[in-house]
């Protein structure tokens, strides 16, 4: 069944509030199958939502409204759907009695404008508030279905868990299942990734295929709908074992799957511990690996080395290498990576120096930066350039150094497979 969400409220409009409902709601509604095509922000204004509203009617079967169900004069949503759908509207003395409750305990008498939200419209199913004073309505018209909703999201989620969700599986029955499965790729630019899929992007429709790039990776969603969690996980897997053909060495998780985590687990599979010296990020890498909890079994401590004298005093690179090539430069950052090995006596070193920008340093381009990973036996290096904002590029790179060391564990891995 198709499913049009209407959110009204100006504050939504002016970018006051973020439209939290619609998120609550549209997850819930996917979730449980249903078709979300539309959604519609309209203002507190009487024939703008009216618009609104008839023109939802054209086309969903279902239309959920949230917010405009106060008291004041501002809240219009009843009367708008009450004229829409030509309905009368009585006391309901349910409702009145809860409303009265509901002030009774905070030591008050009901005020005059409260009396409004009492009234419902005949034949339309009450949705009891036990949060606020608002009641929802549940209204068949023209064999379709108007949803009132209130707008605070306290009331809204509440009334939703306890009574909507129930209600509409009780009335249209199970609607199938919506799936998504999303796969994270680094390595890899976006139409390239396009491109290696582009015939599975021409043929979809059940599963689709959506592409995205955020922070350097890219994530492929796969949505798949079928009558079971089962059918669709199976609808999944398929469709992933046919992009995992396609881009086998750029796909490292899926879903929640950070690459902290990853790296996190690789380490302790592996046994083996890790330290960070970062320089232009300053302790980004080492925080994000952090936000793991458990990290404090393979990360054995970082060093923040900002300036040259710290280099040299912590980590022991050379003066002659920061004076002839220079802090950003691949001779420094192999000292680096070296020295942190030492410095914390871990079995990886991972070192970050850079220039974040935005302004150039040591006639170095902006956005120039050296990562080494030191082992045992060998300091590998690359150059990368990032090109953003500075706080961006800081997680860039620092997500960059956190890949650029899984990649050497799978590689050593392999190697000994
Ligand atoms: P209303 O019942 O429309 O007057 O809404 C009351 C309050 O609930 C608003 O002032 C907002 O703070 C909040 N609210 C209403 N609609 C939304 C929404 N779509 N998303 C998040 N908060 C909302
Ligand atoms: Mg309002």
């Amino acid at each position: 069944m198709i499913v049009e969400v209407i959110n009204t409220g100006t504050e939504l409009l002016l970018g006051e509030i973020l439209n939290t409902n619609f998120q609550y709601l549209s997850r819930h509604l996917n979730n449980m199958g249903f078709d979300v095509l539309y959604q519609t922000t309209v203002g507190d204004n009487a024939p703008r939502m009216k618009q609104s509203v008839l023109h939802a009617l054209e086309r969903a079967d279902i239309i959920i409204i949230t917010g405009g169900l106060g008291p004041t004069r501002g809240d219009i949503t009843k009367d708008t759907i009450v004229e829409i759908c030509g309905l009368e509207c009585y006391l309901d003395l349910d409702t009145w009695g809860r409303i009265d409750a509901f002030f009774t305990k905070k030591g008050s008498c009901v005020p005059a404008n409260n009396d409004k939200q009492a009234m419902i419209p005949v034949g339309a199913e009450i949705l009891q508030n036990d949060v606020g004073t608002a009641p929802g309505l549940f209204i068949c018209y023209q064999n379709k279905y108007l949803i009132l909703l209130p707008g605070p999201p306290a009331e809204m989620t509440d009334m939703c868990e306890k009574q909507l969700w129930p209600l509409l599986e009780k009335k249209f029955g199970s609607q199938g299942i919506i799936l998504s499965r999303t796969l994270h790729l680094r390595g890899i630019g976006e139409s390239l990734t396009a491109e290696k899929i582009d015939d599975l992007i021409i043929e979809q429709s059940n599963p689709t295929i959506a592409i995205y790039a955020r922070h350097g990776e890219i994530l492929i969603r796969l949505t798949a709908k079928a009558e079971t969690r089962q059918i669709a996980g199976a609808m999944l897997d398929d469709y992933e074992k046919l992009i995992r053909k396609r881009l086998p060495q750029y796909i490292y998780g899926v879903d929640d799957e950070s690459l902290p985590a990853i790296l996190g687990r690789k380490l302790l599979e592996n046994k083996k511990t890790v330290a960070f010296a970062e320089s232009c990020t300053g302790g980004l890498a080492s925080s994000l690996v952090t936000d793991i909890p458990g990290s404090s079994e393979y990360l054995l401590g970082s060093a923040v080395t900002y300036t040259n004298e710290i280099k040299n005093r912590l980590l022991n690179v050379q003066q002659e290498t920061l004076q002839e090539f220079g802090a950003v430069s691949r001779e420094t950052a192999c000292e680096m990576a070296v020295g942190a090995r030492k410095l914390f006596t871990s079995d990886y070193g991972v070192s970050i120096t850079g220039n974040a920008g935005p302004g150039e340093s040591e006639n170095k381009p902006v956005g120039l930066v050296y990562i080494a990973v030191a082992t045992e036996k060998v300091v590998y290096c690359q150059e990368h350039y990032f090109h953003h904002s500075r706080v961006e590029n800081k997680l860039r790179i620092a997500l960059t150094a956190i890949s650029m060391l899984l990649n050497k564990i799978n590689q050593e891995n392999d190697l000994e497979e």
